[in-house]
């Protein structure tokens, strides 16, 4: 009999995650400081991040060890399950396999606490006492929550201000782990200060929450800032989830012709992705990989490839990435996830490259397919994963018209639960 659930042991779990630099066919571009447009030393990010993240974010090693005590925390939820999607398969009468890896249960809901369990760890092993973030629709703020309380950290989250009013329980979640939150802009930093006293009204952006984070670290002794998507060492931490569903598809004897992730940053498909672009680089598979991004926000499809910053007061290392501009702002849609205006540089090189292809959907066609999938795999996915899902949708009704039985793989990178509001909206006919 065909499984539903393929499960690894937890002694099968993966102790390394994989490093695509030394692979890539060019070298990434470097990022330049803000002020001299000079490539930064490894020095100038110190104030803001620990030593061994540093060195990951510009390691050449292609393997890097995930040290006991983060494999310890791992343990908790993975290895993550792969799912046969044979309801979903039924239901669209296709002749593709689809499985998706389900990152929803980690404590926080999604695959983001695979990055922010690596961060804390190495920030408590340099003594740092405190960590400040930015929160666009919650999830990160959450993982980072946990992450922190885990290792002994105070936590202070900045949280996109339309979501801190929008998503209470998100914010609910990180004050049971111990982190403080405040709508941002805030007025607890002076960037904060600034845009409240021009824009009263504003909703707020990631770009703003961003700067009065990196504000917050620099300013304060014993404080680091982390980031939940984009940079390389995020993405890093990120390649667990590739390498599990490798192991899990081998002992289905298969190998997918299409890896499909959500794209905000980037960080979960360079998860699910990495490794299987690994074997097209060395030529031993061909898979197509495709990132799906909102066409409201389509950083990857419309944006331009050049140098910008990741943030609005341009306080941030200026990084080569597939950008709508640092000053965007992308209209509030339900996947608050990924309305960021720019793209990991590992994702935007390997696009650029032609490695990876990128599409759009509307936030409508996204719902139906998230509605869909909920009726037949029963898990309700979040509005972010669900692009994944259309996408995965789309390519298996292509299969149906030509009959071929294609083997498609798409990261759920986190569940719904926090989103009914959006799901609602939906209902209602308002999306
Ligand atoms: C944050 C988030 C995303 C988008 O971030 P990436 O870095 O592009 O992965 C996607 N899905 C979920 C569930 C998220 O929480």
């Amino acid at each position: 009999m065909e499984k539903t659930k393929i499960i690894l042991d937890e002694n099968e779990m993966p102790k390394k995650w994989y490093n695509v630099l030394p692979d890539l066919p060019t070298p990434l571009e470097p990022p330049l400081d803000p002020r001299t447009k000079e490539p930064l030393t490894p020095e100038a990010l110190e104030p803001i991040f620990p030593k061994e993240l540093i060195k990951q974010e510009m390691s050449d090693k292609r393997y890097i060890d995930i040290p006991e005590e983060v494999l310890e925390v791992y343990r908790l939820w993975r290895p993550s399950p792969l799912y046969r999607a044979h309801m979903l398969e039924k239901v669209l009468k296709t002749s593709a396999k689809i499985y998706y890896k389900y990152e929803g249960v980690s404590p926080s809901g999604s695959h983001k606490s695979n990055t922010s369990i690596a961060q804390a760890y190495y920030n408590m092993k340099e003594g740092t006492e405190r960590i400040t973030t930015e929160t666009g629709a919650g999830q990160w703020g959450s993982a980072l929550s946990l992450a922190c309380n885990y290792y002994d950290i105070e936590c202070k989250v900045y949280m996109v201000r339309s979501s801190f009013y929008q998503k209470p329980y998100r914010k609910s979640l990180m004050n049971i782990w111990g982190a403080t939150v405040v709508p941002s802009p805030s007025s607890d930093t002076e960037f904060g200060r600034r845009i409240l006293k021009e824009q009263p009204d504003t909703p707020g952006t990631l770009g703003i929450a961003i700067s009065e984070a990196v504000e917050d670290a620099v300013a304060h002794d014993n404080t680091k800032y982390a980031l939940g998507s984009v940079l390389n060492h995020v993405v890093l931490h990120q390649t667990i989830i590739g390498t599990e569903s490798k192991k899990q598809l081998e002992q289905e004897d298969t190998y997918p012709d299409i890896v499909i992730g959500c794209c905000g940053g980037g960080s979960n498909l360079g998860g699910i992705g990495l490794e299987y672009i690994k074997d097209k680089l060395e030529g031993t598979y061909d898979p197509r990989v495709i990132a799906v991004e909102p066409s409201s926000c389509p950083s990857l499809t419309k944006g331009e490839f050049r140098y910008d910053y990741g943030d609005t007061a341009e306080m941030t290392p200026m990084l080569k990435m597939y950008t709508l501009g640092h000053t965007h702002v992308p209209p509030a849609i339900h996947a608050g996830g990924l309305r960021y205006h720019g793209d990991s540089p590992i994702i935007s090189k390997l696009h650029a490259e032609g490695l990876m292809e990128a599409v759009s959907y509307d936030q409508k066609e996204v719902f139906e397919a998230a509605v869909q999938f909920a009726r037949t795999e029963g898990i309700i996915p979040a509005p972010e994963s669900s692009h994944a899902i259309r996408c995965a949708v789309d390519e298996a009704l292509k299969c149906k018209k030509t009959g071929e039985e294609k083997t498609i793989l798409f990261n759920l990178s986190g569940h719904g639960h926090f989103d009914m509001t959006a799901y609602d909206k939906y209902f209602e006919e308002m999306v």
